[in-house]
């Protein structure tokens, strides 16, 4: 069809470019208005260790409540708010609310730790390790209920600026995790150099499980790299039995995933510790 019509094509793509540049600019308007209406909102999804079976940790997710659109997941507006930098009051808005969060379930008695996405543009400002230094001490939330999950592709570059970052951040005692876990490109001399805490097995080695080789070798793999680092490991995006008893008898230490529970209100977290399915025999 575009080789019958050369000159109709062109007319074609350049109409359908204009209409993507018009929706983001829309968008990208719409963020705008959402960060001062205050139209953000957190979820919270359970982490718990494989072995005590007790809930540990929750990560933030972020949400859009939007007023005609109903509820909205970052896949749908994430792109856009990091290419127009909107991710940096987005981001900062995240932290404060996870940590005001996290210092609340400490004061109702439930002393769980807060994992918070950090996005590229984030991690790429130098003052974020004086921003969380701040909002840790505007909360009153003790550092090490704080978790930040970064990406591989965050990490790499063997830039001395993000190495300076990152000693900086585990100066102040935050824990570090690293998020979707070999889905990265690669180099693991990050993990010689960096002070990290956690691996995050990612949720595409974890679907295949138990039955599929490969991706049970590879969680074997990445599961005793961590243990020999000295590194925490927590499996996302377990959604059965099955892949829970097969991850625990991989040794690996946390997991995450509907199989626990949903992304949930702040509310319903309490409840969630009392919800958590039965720990189930390795066999
Ligand atoms: P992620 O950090 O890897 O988060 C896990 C994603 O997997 C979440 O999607 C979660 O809802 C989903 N998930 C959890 N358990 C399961 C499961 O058992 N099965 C399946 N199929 N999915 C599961 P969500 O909330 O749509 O977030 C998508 C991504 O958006 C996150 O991936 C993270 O990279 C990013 N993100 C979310 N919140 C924030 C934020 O506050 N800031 C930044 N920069 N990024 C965020
Ligand atoms: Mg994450
Ligand atoms: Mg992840
Ligand atoms: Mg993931």
């Amino acid at each position: 069809q575009a080789k019958q019509s050369g000159r109709g094509t062109f007319r074609f793509f350049t109409i359908e470019l204009e209409r993507e540049v018009q929706a983001r600019i829309a968008l990208e308007t719409e963020l705008r208005r959402a960060l001062e209406r205050q139209e953000f909102t957190l979820l919270f999804q359970p982490q718990v260790d494989l072995v005590r079976g007790e809930l540990i940790a929750a990560e933030s997710l972020l949400r859009w409540q939007h007023p005609v659109r109903g509820l909205i997941g970052p896949g749908a507006f994430l792109t856009v708010a990091e290419e127009s930098g909107l991710i940096l009051p987005i981001g900062e808005w995240v932290l404060r609310a996870a940590c005001r969060q996290a210092r609340a379930w400490l004061d109702a008695n439930c002393p769980i730790r807060v994992a918070v996405n950090i996005s590229v543009a984030q991690f790429q400002r130098s003052d974020l390790a004086v921003l969380v230094a701040s909002i840790l001490q505007e909360t009153q939330l003790p550092p090490e209920y704080l978790e930040l999950e970064l990406t591989e592709s965050l990490l790499l570059p063997d830039v001395p600026e993000s190495e300076r970052l990152i000693a900086a951040l585990s100066k102040l005692g935050v824990k570090l995790a690293i998020d979707d876990f070999g889905t990265g490109y690669s180099s693991l001399s990050y993990l010689r150099r960096l002070p990290v805490d956690r691996l995050k097995i990612d949720r595409s080695f974890v679907s295949g499980l138990p039955d599929n080789p490969r991706d049970a070798t590879l969680v074997r793999a990445i599961t005793g790299l961590g243990h020999d680092l000295h590194l925490r490991v927590i499996a996302e995006g377990i959604e059965t039995a099955e892949q829970c008893r097969f991850l625990r008898s991989c040794g690996c230490d946390e997991g995450q995933g509907f199989w626990f529970g949903r992304p949930l209100e702040a509310e319903k977290i309490h409840t969630a510790v009392q919800n958590l399915p039965p720990r189930q025999p390795i066999g």
